[in-house]
Formats: C-alpha cells, structure tokens, sequence
C-alpha cells in the first residue's frame, strides 16, 4: 500500500487531507503530521465567557467555490455567517481621523482622502491600457493612477491584506486573479464558532490519520509521496537532504510579523461609539499599527448585546521590531490607540494576544523567479510536493484551492 505523508497541519494540509481521503480512501495510507499539540496554523477560535477571539483569519471572501465547498463537505453550511450591514463602511485613519473609505464614485469625488488631481488620475486610469504588472504594487498603481493613491488607499489595503510594503511587493504575484467580480461584490463570511469551527471539523474527522506533536525533520521522511505544507523556513529544514537546492531558495522568501490583540469593552466606555467594519492605517503615518477591527460590528455572537469586541493588528513589514514587545506593550499600544480614536472612559474587561513573528509570507519583486526555480526543483525530488500559503496566495481561499487541486491532481502519485 502506498503511504502518503502530509506534514504540517494548517488549512493547507488540513484540506490536503480531507481530499485525498475522499480520493483514496482507504487504498493508501495516508497520515498527517503536525509540530504543535493541536492543529490549525494559524487558524484558532478562543471563546471565553461572552466573547470569541480570532487569533488569526477571521474570515474568507465568498469568491472562490472552493471554501464554500469544503464547508459543505464538512457538514458545516448551516454555521455559515456573513459580515453584518452595519460593518459595510470601513474607514482610513490620517492623523488621528478615520475617513469613510469610498465605495461608489460620488463618494470617491467627495473623500478627503485623495486630492482633486488624483481622483482625475482615477478615470484616466480605467483607460489606460497595457501596464504591466511585473513590477512592485506601488509602481503600479502610480504608473496606472497616481502616486498618492497608492500611498493613501492601495497602502492601507496591503497592510491589511499582507502586512507588506507595497514598495516591495510584486504586483502580478500578489494579486494573481486581479480581475473583475461581477455584479457579484465578494463578502466576507465566517462560521458562528469563528474560522476554529472548520479546523476542529476535520480534525474531528480525521482523527486517526492526525499526529499531533510530531515535529518532522529531514532524516524521518519515509512516504512514497511526501507533502510539506509548512511555511517555506520549516519546508527548508525538512527537504535539506532530498533537495538542497530546494532547501536553499525556501530560505528566500521573507515573512512579516503580526501581533494581533484582542480586547473586549463594555458597550458604555466609549466616547465615541466604534462604527462600522473598522479602519485601516497608512504607512506613512508611521504607526506601529496596522489597523483595528471592530469584530463585534463584522460577525454577530463575537460579544454580547451589551459588550464590543474589537481586535488590533500590530508590526508588520514596517515594523518588525514588534516581536520585541512584550504581551503587556502590546496590549498598552492596542489600548492606546482605541483610545485616541474612540476616547475610553473604562479599560477592557478581556484581553488577549498573540504574536505572530513570521505571520504573512511577502511576494517580492523577485516573487516570479523565484516561484518558477521552486517548482523546476520540486520536479527533480520525484513524490515531494509543496503546498502552503507561500505558494500561490496567500488567504484562506487559496490555501483550500490549491490544497483541493494538489490532492485530487492526476500528477501526485506520477512519482
Ligand atoms: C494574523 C493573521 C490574520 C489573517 N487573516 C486572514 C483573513 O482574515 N482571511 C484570509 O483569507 N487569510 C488570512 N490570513 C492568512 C491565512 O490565515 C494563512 O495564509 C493560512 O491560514 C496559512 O495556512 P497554511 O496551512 O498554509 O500554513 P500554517 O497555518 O502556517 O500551517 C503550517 C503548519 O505546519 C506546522 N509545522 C511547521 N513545521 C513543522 C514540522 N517540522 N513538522 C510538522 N509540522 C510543522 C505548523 O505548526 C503549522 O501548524 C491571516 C494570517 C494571519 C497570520
């Protein structure tokens, strides 16, 4: 019987699993081996009393049938929420102020956010054909539209996005599918117990086939066909001997940090009452805040009725010193910031944090070059495969998308 060995158990190998179980079922051997007590990466629901704390994703886009299929599979579509209306308006903070984020062209003409000569930069853009998208994400929209619209709008978003600098991040790998939706605008959705609810479904499922606490290194690869679905560092580590020159470009690709802080308050101890899906911070502020997510306003049962739950993304490209911090700086610079934005007159009742200091892998500049050696390399270790969230996107869609097609690929047991 053939033995296939996934390693690493984040949504990546997760989905990995569910797949090439319905595939095989129970012709092949098939055992998944996670680092960590439980599996998950850097997916985790924590609920405590009242309220639910994301420590990672707290929602995907309804764009990519992928998800919304795995979910079902799961048996889990009747626990499918989406984002509430009241969490339409999204805001950017300049200088201590958020501005509502344009969502329709009138908006767009009357926003503080963008100058005159920019937003004309807007329609000229539209037409302007042929850019190429081989460069960096701010040479691109400075190229297409204007320089300023990169830095005030498009920066906030990669921030949001990937905690990266738009400076450095290559335009066609981060945003492969950069296309039109439709009429259809995509939502974000997410599960009444929080993203945690898909993780423990398959690990409910698989049980058997789930090692948890079993850090795989190089010398313990014995499978027949070996998937490393770590983040590219680890993968590093694992494929040293099959491959070192695999080994040696997985160290290529840098990551940034993220500390992301959870803090729960009462209803009453704002001055002014947090609206809306949160708000997004420009670089160029030079904070080291990425933005704050008002999740109580995005999803409903984060809190109760009378409570608001609201999470701080931290660090990041720009500031990556953020892993220095200690839980308690973290947690003062998250408070800090609701409160020059809010006013607080009572300090949170909960709070929570968690460090990430390789959070997001950054498609670079080099991101193509790069991209291709890793899969002319793959193909010189016949039954070694890759599949994480440094390859081919990053958000919780593609890491199930590419797991799904890996795992039901006509190529897997070609070894
Ligand atoms: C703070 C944060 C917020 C995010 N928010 C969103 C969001 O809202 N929406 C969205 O779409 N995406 C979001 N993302 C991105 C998305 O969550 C991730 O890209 C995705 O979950 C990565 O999954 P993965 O399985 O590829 O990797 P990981 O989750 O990193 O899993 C890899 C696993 O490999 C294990 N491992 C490592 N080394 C070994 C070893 N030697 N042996 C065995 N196991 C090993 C690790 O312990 C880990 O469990 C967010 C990410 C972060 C960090």
């Amino acid at each position: 019987m053939k033995r296939i060995a996934i390693i690493g158990g984040g949504i990546s190998g997760l989905t990995l699993l569910h797949y090439l179980k319905q595939r095989f079922g129970n012709n092949v051997q098939i055992t998944l081996y996670e680092r960590e007590a439980s599996v998950g990466g850097t997916i985790r629901s924590f609920k405590k009393d009242s309220c639910l704390f994301e420590w990672g994703p707290n929602g995907f886009l309804d764009n990519q049938a992928a998800t919304l299929q795995l979910i079902d599979e799961l048996d889990l579509s009747s626990q499918l929420i989406q984002a509430q209306a009241k969490a339409r308006r999204r805001y950017i903070q300049v200088k201590g102020n958020l501005h509502a984020i344009p969502e329709n062209p009138l908006s767009f003409i009357q926003t503080p956010l963008l100058p005159l000569k920019d937003k004309w930069s807007l329609i000229t853009g539209i037409f302007k054909k042929n850019i190429s998208t081989d460069c960096s994400i701010h040479d691109y929209i400075s190229r297409r539209f204007s320089p300023r619209l990169a830095t005030s709008i498009v920066d906030p978003f990669i921030s949001g996005i990937y905690a990266g600098d738009i400076k450095h991040l290559h335009m066609a790998s981060a945003f492969p599918k950069f296309k039109r939706n439709g009429p259809h605008k995509p939502q974000m959705h997410s599960l009444i117990g929080g993203m945690g609810q898909i993780i423990e479904a398959i690990d409910k499922r698989y049980k058997k086939h789930i090692q948890t606490g079993s850090e795989i290194s190089s010398s313990q690869i014995n499978a027949d066909i070996t998937i490393v679905a770590t983040p590219a560092y680890a993968a590093a580590k694992i494929v040293e001997n099959l491959n070192p020159v695999l080994a040696d470009s997985l160290t290529q690709i840098s990551y940034a940090p993220i500390a992301v802080a959870g803090l729960l308050f009462k209803q009453e101890a704002f001055k002014k009452k947090p609206d809306g899906f949160g708000y997004l911070i420009p670089s160029n502020e030079n904070k080291d805040i990425l933005g704050v997510l008002i999740e109580s306003n995005v999803y409903m049962k984060r809190a109760r009725e009378d409570q608001i739950m609201m999470r701080v993304m931290l660090g990041g490209a720009h500031h990556p010193s953020i892993i220095n911090d200690s839980q308690e700086q973290i947690i003062t610079k998250a408070i800090k910031e609701i409160d020059s934005v809010y006013g607080l007159i009572s300090t949170p009742t909960e709070t929570f944090v968690k460090l990430w200091p390789k959070a997001i892998p950054q498609y670079e500049i080099n991101y193509p070059l790069w991209r291709q050696s890793i899969a002319e390399q793959c193909t010189k270790t016949p039954g070694l495969h890759l599949c994480a969230n440094y390859l081919d996107g990053i958000s919780f869609n593609d890491c199930v998308n590419n797991a799904r097609t890996l795992a039901l690929s006509a190529s897997l047991l070609s070894a």
